[in-house]
């Protein structure tokens, strides 16, 4: 899923200053799993503002709408009605839901709520972790199914750097694992570990987003 975080209410604040009333829009999919833009954020989001600004005594009027998925078209004009009615949209959806919404209402001033982070999964109770850039050439298959290009800091592909310390990777997090350590033992444990034999050559980039933004067109589902 796609993983966000809310931004800090000071800086929603400064965002919406000079309107009135504003139409809060939450997405009913991946950002409401990973509780940052669902029905629940959007109000308690709601409530913080509202106060806020009742307190510098410049009220703001919101109303509040899901939309079950902000980054499609035939959902996003179920709240066309909504959006006439207010002078801005919040959005709390992803990157792609809030562009969405920008390019459907054109007249209208759109921000963001959220900061959109990674395509990651649940480890556990509200702990996301980052599993894929997108990097649109998929080398799981290689690898064990754990990705060299997302959790090896360096985005190593032929071996681990030598930097690790008991299975953990140098870089940042002293908690994150080293990608190295988990690719071997996968490996091992399926009988693959010939895999790492093969040199891997330099990644090309070109399909994933250092090329620009991406378009997939699928002729055969065009009408
Ligand atoms: S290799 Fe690329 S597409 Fe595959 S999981 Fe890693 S980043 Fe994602
Ligand atoms: S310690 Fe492991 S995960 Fe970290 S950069 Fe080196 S090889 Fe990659």
């Amino acid at each position: 899923m796609i993983v966000g975080s809310r931004k800090p209410i000071p800086e929603l604040k400064r965002v919406l200053a000079r309107h009135k009333k504003v139409l809060f829009a939450g997405c009913g999919t991946c950002v409401t799993v990973c509780l940052a833009g669902g029905e629940r954020e959007v109000g308690i989001t709601a409530y913080a503002l509202r106060m806020a600004r009742k307190l510098d005594g410049n009220p703001l009027e919101i109303e509040q709408v899901t939309i079950e998925r902000q980054c499609e078209n035939e959902f996003i004009q179920d709240v066309a009605a909504a959006v006439e009615r207010n002078e801005a949209i919040l959005s709390f959806a992803c990157g792609a839901g809030v562009q969405a919404l920008a390019e459907r209402f054109p007249q209208k001033p759109v921000y963001a709520a959220l900061n959109t982070q990674f395509l990651g999964i649940l480890e556990e109770q509200a702990v996301w972790t980052e599993k894929c850039l997108g990097c649109g050439d998929c080398v799981l298959s290689d690898f064990g199914g754990v990705c060299p290009v997302t959790r090896c800091a360096k985005r190593m592909l032929n071996g681990p750097c030598g930097g690790s310390t008991e299975e953990r990777c140098e870089v940042a997090d002293p908690e994150r694992p080293c990608a190295w350590q988990l690719i071997y033992k996968r490996l091992e444990a399926i009988g693959q570990l010939d895999n790492l034999e093969r040199v891997y050559p330099a990644k090309d980039w070109r399909p994933s987003w250092h090329a620009g933004a991406r378009k997939i067109v699928r002729e055969e589902h065009r009408v």
